[in-house]
């Protein structure tokens, strides 16, 4: 197994791997097994069952997770939501509130404003800039307080020491949804996060062909998350966490790759004369730039920008590329469009989008590892076809 000194490119390979080889087998087999034989287990959840999440598919990803982030423990699950839920529901109860950072994943905002309400948990959305404000939100039962490590779809870099310091002097458990991030660029636990969690769909798998979620954190949080994980049912398939591990192993290489990749987009991105605004930690012009750089190794493989013709020109622009596909989600190794407006953030009001920021022209761009230069030259092409198709019908 990988040593903890390890370096996170070795660990990724390496981390949780059964020795000696099952067999020889130089790839963890599958343990496409629901139920294994009893073996004097004194504990329910001790016994071995692909809903307890404790196959050797499970143990190994749970042990390499927690490597990945220096986390005590880890819990894999079924998607992104099943660990979001079910950790919020592991700590919190009735009668407790939660504190959220104001612009969050879809799915976590209508959880958190429409079903854990349902369970007598109460919430206040604060602005994640404006950290003299959090102490008014604060009440006797506050718990816990949930961020992003960076904001979808403006990519915000919140004033995350700040989350932690608060948290500590109040009593209350950190939580931070690390997806966009990944532990290449970012490793919440070490700044002070009690919980990390990720959408593994997303970059951690890295092909988009399947669903995926984790939890990393202290043994007694991911303990009582997993015992509620157990019971809600959104336990991950044993094929699936093979092919999570599998798409794992090449985290660092893609990662460091859309890092870079998107840097060099951005920048053409902001120096085009069609582009009114790009929004990328990485830029010198983004308000979290500064944050972000003492913050994180890398600034992910995320963009979004707006165009100076605005929602129609956007429209547009999205039909005239021809590598990315018009497509939700993220992280994957092939380039995908969205425009937020109409997808992600299609279930917020028009108002509420543009509080936060949203225009209905934003364009949401998720950086693939196809090469940057063809994807520059498309991005071009596009944009030369749509100020051109915008030019004709001003004439007209
Ligand atoms: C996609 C996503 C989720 C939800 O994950 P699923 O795997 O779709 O359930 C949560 N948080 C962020 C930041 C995401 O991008």
């Amino acid at each position: 197994m990988a040593k903890a000194s390890s370096k996170i490119e070795t660990q990724l390979i390496h981390a949780g791997e059964v020795k000696p080889r099952i067999l020889g087998a130089v790839c963890m087999p599958i343990f496409q097994s629901a139920n294994f034989e009893y073996k004097g287990e004194d504990k329910q959840e001790a016994l071995i069952y692909m809903r307890h999440n404790n196959t050797p598919n499970h143990d190994l990803l749970h042990k390499k997770l927690a490597t990945l982030e220096n986390g005590e423990s880890a819990l894999v699950t079924a998607s992104g939501m099943a660990a979001i839920s079910a950790a919020l529901l592991a700590v919190l109860s009735s009668g407790d509130h939660l504190l959220a950072q104001n612009c969050l994943y879809g799915g976590t905002h209508s959880f958190i404003t429409q079903d854990l309400p349902q369970f007598g948990i109460s919430h206040d959305f604060v602005d994640g800039e404006d950290v003299d404000s959090w102490k008014k939100k604060l009440k006797p039962n506050t718990k816990a307080f949930y961020v992003e490590g960076i904001s979808n779809p403006l990519m915000e870099v919140i004033h995350l020491e700040a989350v932690v310091k608060f948290c500590k002097e109040n009593n209350l458990i950190s939580i931070i949804d690390n997806t966009i991030p990944t532990p290449i660029n970012f490793r919440p636990l070490d700044l002070g996060f009690d919980l990390s969690l990720h959408s593994a769909t997303k970059y951690l798998n890295g092909h988009s062909d399947i669903v995926a979620g984790a939890c990393i954190g202290k043994n007694t949080l991911i303990e009582k998350i997993t015992h509620m994980l157990n019971h809600l049912g959104g336990s991950l398939d044993a094929h699936t966490a093979f092919l999570l591990d599998r798409g794992m192993k090449t985290l660092a290489l893609r990662v460091r790759h859309q890092n870079e990749s998107a840097m060099n987009i951005a920048r053409f991105l902001e120096k085009h004369p069609a582009v009114s605004r790009v929004n990328y930690p990485g830029l010198e012009s983004h308000p979290s730039h500064q944050r972000a750089k003492a913050l994180f190794s890398g600034f992910s493989g995320m963009i979004s920008f707006e165009l100076k013709g605005g929602a129609q020109a956007a429209e547009r622009f999205v039909s005239a590329l021809e590598i990315p596909a018009y497509a939700p989600s993220l992280g994957g190794v092939e380039t995908l469009i969205t425009l937020p407006a109409k997808t992600s953030h299609a279930g917020l009001s028009q108002e509420k989008r543009q509080q936060l920021g949203i225009s209905e022209g934003l364009i949401r761009f998720s950086v693939g590892i196809e090469a940057t230069v063809d994807l520059i030259a498309d991005l071009e092409q596009a944009l030369k076809k749509t100020s051109s198709t915008l030019l004709h019908s001003t004439i007209q």
